[in-house]
């Protein structure tokens, strides 16, 4: 790595995404490939969203709209809050540097559940700036402590909610007693990427904390239920004066046209949306069924994927599955724990029998 990185630099990994599904027929030799690594939607998005995409393509040529006026416009008609408090990005990971970038000094400290999702600690750093990790307690965000960790060098405070891998929730109850807790001055991010799969009525809604006046920052995604993780677009909704300031430091073109008009599209879909949800817990209630016939463990999940116990080495069991053709994800910081991503009915047989051949089950 070359000296002339900024000290800092030198303390990030790169980011080893779910493998491509090309690349494991590549490299693999093989030809029927399914991908549950990455939590995307087996759908894929709305028809409508097609229909959008094709015609949107004669005007590709221009700049895409630098506001995403119409799609802010469309999503504050959603939620009924106002276009300022609405922040469009590159995905929903872009807010997360754009966060970095716009509030974090060199020395501040970042408050973050681990595991979660991996992209908190490495833009912490970027900034130089402190990631101060706990731990989930029985899989789980552990508030109480999170909350015995802030001190007046907080800044800023992650909560992945539901928790990516565990797909665990923390409850309305327990997060207003968590943010009871913290200063005004401490920006709390509530990364709701899987929202829209939630089923259990205890779960806190993000937004409800921003239409009280609390400095929340709700970070929401096209890629998950929506099926657009291809195209990048994700959202922040947040008090409009932290808006501003993460407006000013994005680039002037952050989000391109065809993922703008795909969005909308997806949007006004939201019979799409209810479909979707209900595959989900088909197969999730599948998969807990099949994973208890086997005697595998498993955390009861909120989302679109489940963390469960293979009881051997993951590192073993990634490749075996990948030997086979099925892209689960390990290396989350568990020794015998994977998670895998709720497929279709069809994609789950195969998931559940290539891991019975596995174990020898
Ligand atoms: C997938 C995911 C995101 C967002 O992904 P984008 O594709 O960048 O919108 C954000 N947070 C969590 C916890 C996720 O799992």
């Amino acid at each position: 790595m070359s000296k002339l990185a900024r000290p800092n630099i030198l303390s990030l990994q790169r980011y080893q995404p779910g493998k491509p599904i090309e690349e494991v027929k590549r490299e693999l030799g093989l030809s029927q490939v399914i991908k549950l690594a990455s939590n995307e939607n087996p759908l894929g998005p709305s028809p409508r969203v097609k229909q959008a995409i094709e015609n949107f393509l004669p005007n590709i040529q221009y700049y895409p709209d630098g506001s995403c006026y119409r799609l802010k416009q469309a999503l504050a008609q959603f939620y009924n809050i106002t276009h300022d408090s609405i922040f469009i990005t590159n995905g929903s990971n872009e807010i997360v540097q754009q966060i970095s970038l716009a509030f974090l000094e060199p020395g501040d400290e970042v408050i973050m559940p681990v595991p979660s999702f991996p992209r908190y600690e490495p833009l912490t750093r970027l900034m130089n700036a402190v990631p101060i990790e706990v731990p989930l307690n029985n899989f789980r965000v552990d508030l109480d402590t999170m909350a015995s960790r802030i001190t007046s060098k907080t800044k800023v405070i992650y909560v992945c909610n539901p928790n990516n891998p565990t797909g665990t929730i923390v409850t309305k109850e327990q997060l207003d007693a968590f943010l009871r807790q913290v200063p005004e001055n401490i920006l709390v991010v509530l990364d709701e990427a899987y929202y829209e799969y939630v089923e259990d009525g205890a779960f806190p809604n993000g937004l409800d904390y921003l239409k009280q006046g609390r400095n929340v920052i709700v970070l929401r995604t096209f890629s998950k239920i929506y099926g657009l993780a291809g195209l990048r677009i994700g959202y922040a909704l947040a008090p409009p004066d932290i808006v501003n300031c993460l407006e000013r430091v994005r680039e002037p073109f952050n989000v391109n046209a065809v993922a703008q008009e795909a969005a909308l599209a997806a949007l006004a879909d939201q019979d799409w949306v209810r479909k979707v949800r209900e595959l989900n817990a088909q197969g999730k209630a599948y998969l807990y069924q099949e994973f208890t016939k086997i005697q595998v463990p498993y955390i009861p999940t909120e989302a679109n994927f489940i963390l469960f116990d293979a009881g051997k080495d993951e590192r073993l069991v990634f490749q075996q599955c990948l030997q086979k053709g099925v892209i689960i994800r390990g290396g989350l910081g568990y020794q015998t724990r994977l998670r895998v991503t709720i497929g279709t009915g069809e994609q789950n047989k195969t998931f559940i029998h290539t891991l019975r051949e596995i174990l020898g089950r």
